[in-house]
């Protein structure tokens, strides 16, 4: 009991910055969950769901879903700032004063309205963060099982022999624009099932898919009192609205660097952010070369590269370097991908969020010593957002490619003698999201699992699209900051609020 209660105290504690993602609640009792059971994606083999993406995806050009909401979300000035913390710290008080299982019911409902919505969902992703379908319906899908998740945790909340729950009062929200979706909805979820009210700040990319998203939680029967939507400008009140005193915690999807940042606004602001990632597979010659291909393509490649989970570096292992098999087919492979625009039924690799510009125009653009372009990128819009993909070899250890997260669809190929130089590679990088294995070796999968640092560790399968429960989501070292929990897993509900030890019984 004591150790218990010690440990779950010193969750406010900041994680090291090498950790492994810890599970501090395993020795808790709690009600076992029962089977939980994923939403299925769109079925494109049923001809009704076929006219209905047709029927989406002609609406997407000229689709105005979400413009007002999303415009009339915006705060202007400090007091309104105050304004809405003032609310949003009464909702809480409400809010946290419900039995849990109440809490669960009005989850449980939001799932079965973000599904009965999915259409509207895939509208206004594909209009305004350029989604294609086929990467839109599994985040719908995430989402969904998000809200039934979270909804079966919060009633692990409650009868914790020795220990009582307490949100923390209100969370403020900022998740990116890559995931516009599944990521708010995740995050202010997870906030809501503790007893927390929300403030939720959508990327200023993706405003009306966090506005739509907004608008369905609260028909589904979420209070306006307990979830507010927010626009700032991020150069001003961003920082009025994040240092807040009525602010009690923050939850991040990111860049590093904006967890930096808010840190700077406030040192003592309890964070819990899902940052960068540099993230590799490592191909050995035992590996099924078709497969890891295939993996390889749709990792680097999907979203055109805009996730944090996305493939950025290959690693050949001395055989599969040498020979030409494994490169042939993936610039084969990677030149067959249909570029376009998202409203387009055949685009497979859909535009960026925003023209290229920084870091990403140079990863897309330039080359660095020994490098050279096995697919060189070509832009094919006048704007600079849309980009066939890229991939380079000769990418030398330490170098920029090495390195630095391009966030785009630009893969870096490198090389390595052996597994001991590949994980050296791998491990040399600030981050530690995802990372990949392709081989059908055993020593060679037990060695690769003890060394690579990653919080998401994926044998033979792509990196991206964890499924919440059977795959919780997060990373160590500069890929999390804060208590380290991981998304659609067993111990985040935990981290929003805190363990206490309860009252002495009379
Ligand atoms: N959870 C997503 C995945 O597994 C990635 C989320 C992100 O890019 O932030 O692909």
């Amino acid at each position: 009991r004591d150790r218990f209660l010690a440990s779950v105290a010193a969750i406010d504690d900041e994680a090291p910055e090498r950790h492994r993602v810890p599970d501090r609640y395993a020795a808790v009792p709690r009600p076992t969950l029962g089977r939980f059971a994923s939403t299925p994606d769109t079925d494109p083999a049923v001809a009704e769901n076929r006219a209905r993406a047709r029927a989406v995806l002609s609406r997407v050009p000229g689709s105005t879903l979400g413009v007002d909401a999303a415009a009339g979300a915006w705060l202007r000035s400090s007091d309104e700032v105050d304004a809405v913390v003032a609310t949003a710290r009464s909702g809480a008080a409400r809010w946290a004063a419900l039995p849990s299982d109440e809490r669960a019911r009005v989850l449980h409902h939001v799932g079965d309205v973000l599904e009965e919505h999915r259409d509207v969902l895939l509208e206004v992703m594909a209009a305004e963060a350029g989604k294609t379908l086929e990467q839109g319906d599994p985040e719908v899908s995430e989402a969904v099982d998000f809200a039934h998740y979270y909804a079966e945790l919060a009633r692990g909340l409650d009868g914790v022999d020795g220990a009582r729950f307490e949100p923390v009062g209100l969370t403020l929200v900022t998740p990116p624009w890559n995931f516009p979706v599944a990521i708010p909805a995740g995050s202010t979820l997870a906030a809501l099932a503790t007893g927390s009210s929300v403030v939720l700040k959508p990327a200023g990319q993706s405003q009306r898919c966090g506005a739509v998203l907004a608008d369905l939680l609260w028909q589904a029967g979420v209070p306006r009192d307990v979830l507010h939507l927010v626009q700032v400008d991020e150069g001003t009140l961003g920082r009025t609205l994040v240092a807040h005193p009525g602010v009690d915690q923050v939850v991040l999807t990111g860049a590093y660097d904006t967890a930096a940042l808010f840190r700077s606004f406030r040192p003592d602001l309890r964070l819990l952010a899902e940052t960068s990632g540099k993230n590799a597979i490592v191909v050995t010659p035992s590996a099924d070369v078709d497969l890891a291909v295939k993996d390889v393509v749709s990792s680097a490649f999907g979203h055109a590269g805009q996730k944090c989970s996305a493939a950025s570096l290959v690693v050949l292992v001395g055989s599969v370097a040498r020979s030409r098999r494994f490169r042939d087919q993936l610039l084969d492979a990677a030149s067959s991908l249909v570029v376009g625009e998202a409203h387009d039924p055949r685009t497979q690799l859909g535009p960026l969020v925003e023209p290229a510009s920084g870091k990403l125009l140079a990863g897309l653009t330039e080359l660095d010593p020994g490098e050279a372009w096995a697919l060189a990128p070509r832009r094919l819009d006048d704007a600079g957002r849309v980009w066939t993909p890229g991939v380079r070899v000769g990418v030398r250890p330490g170098s920029r490619s090495h390195r630095t997260e391009y966030f785009g669809p630009v893969l870096s190929v490198m090389t390595a003698a052996d597994l001991d130089e590949a994980l050296e590679i791998v491990d040399a990088v600030d981050y530690g999201l995802t990372a990949g294995l392709h081989s059908r070796d055993a020593d060679e999968i037990a060695t690769w699992l003890e060394r690579v640092e990653a919080g998401n560790l994926y044998v033979n399968r792509g990196i991206t699209g964890a499924i919440v429960r059977r795959q919780p989501f997060g990373g160590w070292k500069r890929s999390a900051v804060g208590p380290g929990a991981k998304a659609g897993g067993p111990g985040y509900l935990d981290v929003l609020g805190s363990w206490r030890p309860a009252r002495a019984r009379r």
